[in-house]
């Protein structure tokens, strides 16, 4: 999750297109803060808990809560003698939230940075089938990151078509290389197999005509 952004969405589209008051406002971010920024979709308070922290009556907070729903900015999914279970939308997630250039653009892969921005980072690894683009070892979450098919020395750009998942050896290895001028040193080094290099080196040219788009 890119928080920085999401915070720019929330203070710029969220809070005035929906017109959350002060209050409304407050109440969303504290709500924000114990959900989604720790990686949950939920989260399980109590009116005389959200009253205490945000220093208000609980008078004040269940018509907060009910004018959160009905914008639809947050949904109330149970309640019961624990507390009451609240899950937080984010912009993305609230229709009409974000601006319609805003949306199309999100979604526009051309324009997508896959280096740069973490959030695709799985969309690639996915494309691999979880391999090291070159030498197609199985990738782990301690061993794989990501590397320019063409290097950025020689103004590989960071779109899909020049992104891929790679292993550590491989990434250190590669260098300065570009793809096509790494993958036959792997061979060399019998790394990898003739007819897997012809494979490999078919894909470096499927994945720069933009044929190996990953799903975002
Ligand atoms: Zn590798």
């Amino acid at each position: 999750m890119n928080s920085d952004e999401i915070i720019k969405q929330i203070e710029d589209y969220l809070v005035p297109r929906f017109k959350l008051d002060l209050g409304e406002a407050r109440l969303y971010y504290h709500l924000f803060r114990h959900s989604r920024l720790v990686g949950k979709h939920d989260v399980l308070v109590s009116i005389t808990q959200l009253s205490e922290v945000l220093n208000c009556s609980k008078n004040a907070i269940k018509p907060r809560l009910r004018s959160l729903q009905e914008k639809h900015v947050i949904a109330v999914t149970n309640t019961g003698w624990a507390g009451t279970r609240i899950k937080v939308l984010l912009p993305a997630e609230v229709p009409g939230a974000l601006p319609e250039k805003t949306a199309v653009e999100s979604r526009d892969i051309e324009t997508v940075d896959f280096y740069k921005d973490p959030r695709y980072r799985p969309a690639i690894i996915e494309r691999e089938q979880g391999r090291c683009f070159y030498c197609r070892r199985t990738l782990t979450n301690e061993d794989s990151g990501l590397d320019h098919a063409d290097p950025q020395k020689v103004h590989g750009t960071n779109s899909y078509r020049n992104i891929v998942a790679a292993c550590h050896s491989c990434n250190s290895s590669k260098g300065d290389d570009k793809a096509e001028e790494f993958l036959p040193k792997l061979y060399r080094r019998g790394l990898i197999s003739s007819t897997e290099l012809e494979k490999r080196l078919a894909d470096v040219d499927r994945l720069k005509q933009g044929l190996l788009r990953p799903i975002i």
